[in-house]
């Protein structure tokens, strides 16, 4: 016997990578290209390190207070956590303890199978339709919960909000919980549901729209139950979650609704003309609501591209894995850097189908 059999085996998450190189253009892992609310970097500026003594508030108060107030739901309806990876793994430890298996869709956000393994819940996967929409009526089979994110990811996917309630409303037994990481380029929230349906928890995050992935700040809103149940077990596993600075930086980044208004309303412009430009150099895809494209071209291999790419120092996201090999994940940057990605693009694809 050794103690090897006793280990919690688990094949980790592989996030995208974060090279630091002077010129690069980094397209892959959904970063808003811009700066943090002007608020937030003045605040920084100030902190008061005498404060890193002391622990930091374990309710997080300030900051649900001021996304309760944004969000117009009280502050027992608000979760806060290091990004919302922490959120959402909270959630399935909290929610997820059926045995039978939770449900989300065969192509999606890449965490989810992890979670299941690392807690060790069942979990069975729900194909997406050709066109990569959802299929409520999967939803409808007996399930121990159902998690999925809404634009889903990495497609870009939105779906209305009638197929979002339909799920809820199919799964009143369970907890629905709607992963609204890319909600804020262009999506309806299912925030009015929460009057509804006490099983369903939305998770959100600062890491895209907000520009704070560096502070790693998640929420979630959902029921006072639920909000209550959550808690617990947060306060089960370790009490200070939220560090200090993201605390305060983040109430900053929630009080400057023009600055993320602005910010989101020009990375949907981008978004929305480096569609058609892609599409004139050949590119297909799934029509994004989020901050990225999820792209294949009809001549060139997309892990061809993708290795053509980062050879220029331009960063996107590839997975080698079914139903998606022939696919690049593409972040929406600034309207600059998708200048600089559609002329190598341009080129590249230029002299490539001159030699085949
Ligand atoms: N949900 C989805 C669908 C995501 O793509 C991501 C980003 N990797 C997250 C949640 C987690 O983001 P964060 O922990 O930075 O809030």
């Amino acid at each position: 016997m050794s103690w090897e059999e006793n280990v919690r085996r688990v094949v980790p998450y592989v996030a995208g990578e974060q090279p630091k190189k002077a010129n690069m253009i980094k397209l892959n892992t959904n970063e808003c290209p811009y700066p943090p609310a002007p608020g937030v970097e003045k605040l920084a500026a100030e902190l008061d390190c005498d404060a890193l003594r002391l622990y930091p508030d374990s309710n997080t108060t300030p900051l649900v207070n001021a996304l309760a107030e944004y969000y117009h739901v009280k502050p027992s309806q608000i979760f806060v956590g290091v990004g919302s990876d922490d959120v959402l793994s909270m959630a399935f430890m909290t929610f997820f303890n059926s045995e039978k298996p939770i449900l989300f869709p065969d192509v999606t956000y890449s965490f989810y199978d992890v979670w299941a393994d690392l807690y060790r819940i069942p979990y069975k996967t729900c194909a997406l339709t050709e066109d990569w929409q959802i299929r409520p009526e999967d939803y409808e089979q007996p399930n121990g919960g159902v998690i999925f994110p809404n634009p889903n990811a990495p497609t870009g996917v939105l779906e209305n909000l009638e197929t979002v309630e339909r799920i809820i409303a199919a799964n009143r037994d369970v907890v629905v919980i709607v992963d609204e990481a890319y909600i804020d380029f262009g999506g309806v929230s299912a925030l009015p549901l929460l009057e509804k349906y006490d099983n369903l928890l939305i998770v959100q995050t600062f890491s895209k729209s907000r520009a704070m992935a560096g502070m790693r700040i998640g929420f979630c809103i959902g029921s006072e139950k639920l909000i209550g149940y959550l808690n617990d077990v947060k306060f089960s596993f370790n009490s200070y979650t939220m560090n200090y600075p993201s605390q305060i930086l983040g109430v900053e980044a929630v009080r400057d609704d023009a600055y993320f208004k602005k910010t989101t309303a020009k990375i949907i412009a981008t978004r929305e003309r480096v569609k058609k430009e892609m599409r004139e150099l050949g590119f297909s895809f799934p029509d994004s609501k989020a901050n990225f494209l999820f792209a294949s071209h009809d001549k060139v291999p997309a892990e061809q591209i993708f290795r053509a790419l980062r050879e220029a120092d331009i960063y996107v996201r590839y997975w080698n894995k079914p139903r998606i090999q022939n696919c690049l994940r593409i972040t929406i940057g600034t309207d600059e850097e998708m200048d600089k990605l559609l002329a190598f693009l341009k080129n590249y694809l230029s002299v490539y189908v001159k030699k085949a």
